[in-house]
């Protein structure tokens, strides 16, 4: 699976997606590319539009946002992958990034899933909060069925009794679903852990385990995210984190990103 800037996902070369949360303005968005993308990632990530349990808390810029993440991925040589939320903005969207993202909390928004199916543009479906591998699985079905094959599945932990991390991350999908499916699958180990220092451990985990990409949070400022700091790697810790990846990966017969824009 390719994305338009030739970010693979499913083969021997892992797919990196990172960057802030939420897209809180441009300098703090190419601040965060061009520090992922001189680590060796291949997709930028940012929130334009944010589903937030609160409906004070800061919504995403929009569009004004979507424009943003286009300049600063064509600068550092990055893909783009955002959230989609609404069936409505879905061509929108697609005209800026170049994979649509359907957040945790969508998972099972049919007419979104349908409407995402038409779209030309390759998925990131996220594995809902409480859902089975199977209703996963059937979710995704809704986007190929809709025409679309270019699918990626995202394990970003589910809810749990237990509350001392953010979520329980399920690494076991990542060899189960490799016997399921076709689909490539990717681990985002940020929304997991909910704690910035229990992210490198699991990104490596994930990879050990055999997933085909990482999602993961980068911000330049941590303490003053307008979204999921406690979570966010900073650019520095993100450089670490890489260097980690590119010796276990070795392991596994894979290899991160041959990304030359900034190295
Ligand atoms: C996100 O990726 O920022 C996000 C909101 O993730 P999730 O849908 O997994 O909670
Ligand atoms: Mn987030």
């Amino acid at each position: 699976m390719r994305l338009r800037s030739g970010a693979t996902f499913g083969g021997d070369e892992i797919a990196i997606c990172a960057g802030p949360c939420g897209v809180e303005s441009a300098v703090q968005l190419d601040e965060a590319a061009r520090a992922v993308a001189a680590a060796g990632a291949n997709v930028l990530r940012g929130g334009a539009y944010k589903p937030r349990s609160s409906p004070y808390s800061f919504q995403g810029l929009g569009e004004e946002a979507l424009k943003m993440l286009r300049d600063s991925g064509e600068r550092h040589g990055l893909g783009v992958v955002t959230e989609v939320m609404d069936p409505r903005d879905v061509e929108k969207v697609a005209q800026y990034a170049d994979m649509l993202q359907i957040g945790t909390r969508n998972m099972q928004n049919f007419p979104l899933l349908r409407e995402v199916g038409a779209a030309r543009v390759p998925v990131l479906l996220k594995r809902g909060l409480s859902a089975t591998v199977q209703e996963w699985l059937l979710a995704a079905e809704y986007i190929v069925l809709g025409g679309n094959e270019d699918v990626v599945l995202c394990e970003r932990g589910v809810r749990s009794f237990d509350v001392a991390t953010r979520n329980l991350l399920d690494i076991s999908v990542v060899p189960l679903l490799e016997e399921m499916t076709h689909l490539p699958v990717i681990v985002d180990p940020s929304h997991a852990m909910g704690i910035a220092r229990l992210v490198p451990p699991i990104a490596v985990a994930s990879i050990a385990a055999g997933a085909h990409g990482l999602l993961i949070e980068v911000h330049p400022d941590p303490p003053n995210a307008l979204s999921d700091g406690a979570q966010s790697l900073t650019c520095e810790e993100f450089e670490r984190l890489m260097r980690r990846l590119d010796a276990v990966a070795g392991i596994v017969g894979r290899s991160l990103p041959r990304h030359e824009a900034q190295r």
